[in-house]
């Protein structure tokens, strides 16, 4: 069978671990599945990465690739998959994929199928799962050719156990001179925060409309994030309103969380937002409307103020 090859995110100092559940869909595809890394300076990334039961861990590691530039990136990730005769080149859902595999599929003159959610064999081929319309109907997708471009929904796939004997790294060569140079990188602004990851948190804080204010925002949502460690999400509303950074956005057009405790203030459940957080294990809703559509969805509904309930919530979360 032909060997699939996961595309795996890292920030320089160690792997993304959301995108290491793409290795769970490439062993129910079957086959051999390469990891393949991007990037400069990979030796210790490379060696986290031996015992995922890949048959390589496979490093493109040059100056040239020290930046995430897509137009780069994804000549590499073609040329890659082209001389390891790989069918399948799998990433994950985010920000990073969304740039650089569509690239990478129009160099291979390849299809893609994005948020893939499960795989089912049908008629002797394999189809992929994947939400449409904002989650709220879900499509069975073939797709013709040789060649295929996936990505997956790290909510949708367990983490994938680190048990297997340590592979070998193989260095991919490639001439970086001949890459395309039209993406020139400027500089790089990162948030740098004492909070957890939003899609790898186990419990997620997030606000609506109502918190009015950056300031608000931060002693409300952040304040009830800190007191249960963790991460802090927001609706789009809140994010065009000025009150959280885009980042922080959950939903169709944002991030898909799927922690143990989704906790909302103050959000209305519209079925954007609602996209994005339906596979939490417990949702708890703050809404002063009874009527609001986020309690449909919710595990528990507390029908009230936000700005009486929450600073209660922190005062005795910190006080147990
Ligand atoms: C193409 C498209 C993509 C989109 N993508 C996303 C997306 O990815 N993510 C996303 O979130 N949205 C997205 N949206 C926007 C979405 O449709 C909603 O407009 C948005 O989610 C509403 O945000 P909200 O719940 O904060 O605000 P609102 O809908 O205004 O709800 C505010 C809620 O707060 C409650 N409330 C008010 N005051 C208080 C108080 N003091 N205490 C308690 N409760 C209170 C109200 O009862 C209300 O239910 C998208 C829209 C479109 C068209």
């Amino acid at each position: 069978m032909a060997e699939s090859l996961i595309l795996i995110e890292h920030d320089c100092q160690q792997v993304k671990r959301p995108s290491l559940h793409a290795i769970t869909l490439a062993r129910q595809l079957g086959g051999e599945y390469a990891l393949l890394l991007l990037g400069h300076g990979l030796d210790g990334i490379a060696a986290s990465l031996v015992s995922y039961g890949a048959s390589a861990v496979v490093v493109a590691d040059d100056p040239a690739l020290a930046e995430p530039l897509a137009d780069r990136y994804a000549t590499v990730i073609a040329e890659a998959a082209r001389k390891r005769g790989a069918k399948t080149i799998l990433g994950i859902s985010s920000t990073f994929s969304k740039d650089i595999l569509p690239r990478a599929a129009a160099l291979l003159d390849a299809p893609m199928v994005t948020d893939v959610v499960a795989i089912e064999e049908m008629e002797g081929s394999i189809s992929y799962r994947r939400p449409i319309n904002a989650g709220s109907m879900l499509a069975m997708v073939k797709v013709e050719g040789e060649r295929r471009l996936l990505t997956v929904r790290a909510t949708a796939f367990e983490l994938p156990a680190a048990d297997a004997a340590p592979c070998p790294i193989k260095r991919f060569d490639f001439d970086a001179a001949s890459l395309p140079n039209g993406i020139q990188f400027i500089s790089r602004e990162e948030r740098k925060s004492d909070r957890p990851d939003l899609t790898e948190a186990r419990v997620v804080v997030s606000g609506g409309r109502p918190l009015k204010d950056k300031e608000t925002f931060e002693r409300l949502v952040g304040g009830l994030a800190d007191a249960l460690g963790g991460a802090i999400g927001a609706t789009r509303a809140a994010v065009d309103a000025g009150m959280a950074p885009n980042d922080y956005q959950i939903g169709q057009t944002g991030k898909v969380v799927a922690p143990e405790l989704y906790i909302a203030l103050g959000i209305s459940g519209a079925i954007q937002h609602l996209a994005g957080i339906k596979d939490s294990r417990i949702i708890v809703a703050i809404n002063k409307d009874p009527e609001a559509p986020i309690f449909k969805m919710a595990t528990y509904a507390l029908v009230g103020d936000l700005y009486q309930i929450v600073p209660q919530l922190i005062e005795s979360i910190r006080r147990a």
